[in-house]
């Protein structure tokens, strides 16, 4: 029989999960009327980083970490009704639910979201990945009921190589290039600093030139304390002394009029989407660096083992393929149809 409960003694009376919503355009906590990562304006927002799928100007309110707050302050210029929280702080929302912030390991600042409620634990990824990353707080395996996570490479080809791998190719070709430059494309929030911090701790000290574009976000990570060596401007040198240096620039500008001004320049792109040659050679991409800010099919469904929920929900990349593994391990599983977000930051 099930245990009956007088009428509004409590909100466990409710179905189980009736708190959280999965809706087209975000997650809806209904007892606290907030959105997370909606992908339009709402009044109070919880936002899991700053990649601009799922940080969106023009909400009310906005409940995030301090550096996904700055991130935003820098792309939108907005920085009303921010609410900071730290990693590992929680905080009412209202309606009797809490939200902690947890690392997710994806990009300076990101966070897991862990939602509280009438006994009930749901987790929202947002984006993660568990390689390791310098530029940024390690993911953190968390127990909940309810565990959403992302697929953006949900498939079992996708299998990340180590960073260490892909930072040695692209020095050998600097190695073996002295008179050229590598132009490395990568996402100027995340990727970028990660390359550059990467580069680093292999024992590359030399100048690192920047596209303008990269330069802000540059900052930013240093003055949240990732330190990125020596960076100047393409704008401030000659040909000349770009010769045998690395240049970093975001992936638009790879075959633009701005790359001619570099010596010879090689082209690069870290990306996880660099496993699918098909992918390279349309960009024209000579040097392809299989670096993801993403959890690959190994990450996705190890860490669906470690969190071990009742449930896990999907939302956006390749569903199909990890809903079907989930199938196959006994693991309840569902698809959610979210719009709206995309790989800014493959
Ligand atoms: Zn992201
Ligand atoms: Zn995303």
């Amino acid at each position: 029989m099930e245990p009956q409960c007088p009428i509004g003694s409590s909100p466990s009376m409710t179905a189980p999960f009736s708190w959280i919503r999965p809706e087209p355009h975000g997650i809806h906590v209904v007892p606290s009327d907030i959105w997370v990562d909606p992908s339009r304006a709402v009044p109070r927002a919880l936002v899991t980083h700053g990649h601009a799928d799922h940080a969106r100007g023009g909400h009310g309110e906005t409940i995030a970490t301090p550096a996904t707050l700055a991130i935003m302050k820098l792309r939108y210029a907005t920085s009303d009704g921010a609410v900071p929280v730290a990693y590992g702080e929680s905080i009412s929302l209202g309606g009797g639910v809490s939200a902690t912030f947890l690392p997710a390991g994806h990009v300076l600042g990101s966070a897991q979201i862990l939602l509280e409620h009438a006994g009930e634990r749901v987790i929202i990824t947002g984006d993660y990945k568990r390689a390791p990353d310098p530029t940024c707080a390690p993911f953190e395996v968390t127990p909940c009921d309810i565990f959403i996570t992302e697929a953006t490479f949900g498939l079992p080809v996708f299998t990340h190589p180590p960073i260490g791998e892909e930072i040695g190719k692209l020095l050998d070709a600097r190695t073996e290039n002295p008179d050229a430059c590598i132009l490395v494309g990568a996402y100027a929030l995340g990727k970028a600093q990660r390359v550059i911090a990467e580069l680093r701790a292999a024992g590359h000290a030399d100048t690192i030139w920047l596209h303008g574009a990269m330069e802000a976000m540059c900052r930013l990570y240093e003055e949240h304390g990732v330190a990125l060596g020596d960076l100047r401007l393409v704008s401030d040198a000659t040909k000349d002394e770009m010769r045998g240096a690395i240049v970093v620039a975001p992936p638009s500008a790879l075959n633009d009029r701005w790359s001619r001004r570099l010596p010879d320049p090689i082209t690069a792109m870290a990306s996880g989407w660099m496993r699918v040659r098909a992918r390279a050679r349309q960009r024209g991409v000579e040097l392809p660096l299989v670096i993801s800010d993403h959890a690959d099919w190994n990450e996705l469904t190890r860490t669906i083992v470690q969190v071990n929920p009742q449930e896990t929900w999907i939302t956006h990349g390749r569903e199909e393929a990890l809903l079907r593994w989930c199938e196959l391990s006994q693991r309840r599983a569902r698809a959610l149809a979210l719009v709206g977000y995309e790989d800014e930051d493959d």
